[in-house]
């Protein structure tokens, strides 16, 4: 395991958004087993992925063992993360007979505030919302795409907070159209 980046977490600036890597061999395989020993994981069969919530953080692992974690304290703790990941992936693959990968995952709740906290709240109104806030609504209510908030895709200042929304609704169980 290694960490990649190391950056201020948008959310709460006294904390890091981190890129690391964990080492799980064959880990398109073992994907849909380690999301079923990960509490409240999310994982995506198309794309390989898996996101979940930790507390206040959203962990996605990816199909090529990059790890994206938000508010994280230090190195050592998102250290002490990636190793957890890389022994829940052994675990979850050595018990592979055991665990039943057809049953549906519990999704993570997400509210309306969650998702304002990703958002770029100007109220530019650029979606057809008076503000950020009834967007975040819209948005988790399915009428509106995240794509509508065009400032999220077109701003590069605002890549961390969009990864880090896309990873949240992901973890909610939203099939965004990315
Ligand atoms: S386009 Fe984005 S930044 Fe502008 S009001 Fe809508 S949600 Fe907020």
């Amino acid at each position: 395991m290694e960490i990649k980046d190391l950056l201020p977490c948008i959310a709460d600036p006294s904390k890091y958004r981190v890129i690391g890597r964990i080492d799980v061999e064959n880990l398109k395989e073992v994907a849909p087993y380690l999301a079923r020993v990960l509490p409240n994981a999310s994982y995506n069969a198309k794309d390989g992925w898996i996101s979940f919530k930790k507390g206040q953080r959203i962990i996605t692992i990816h199909s090529d063992g990059f790890v994206t974690m938000t508010m994280i304290s230090d190195r050592e703790e998102a250290l002490s993360i990636l190793k957890e990941l890389e022994d829940k992936a052994k675990l979850a693959w050595e018990k592979r007979n055991e665990i039943d990968i057809t049953k549906p995952l519990q999704k993570t709740f997400v509210g309306a505030l969650d998702v304002y906290k990703y958002l770029p709240k100007t109220n530019c109104k650029k979606c057809g919302e008076q503000s950020c806030m009834a967007f975040a609504v819209k948005l988790l209510n399915g009428e509106k795409d995240i794509k509508d908030c065009k400032p999220l895709f077109e701003d590069r200042k605002y890549m961390g907070i969009r990864e880090t929304l896309i990873s949240l609704l992901l973890s909610a169980g939203y099939d965004l159209d990315l």
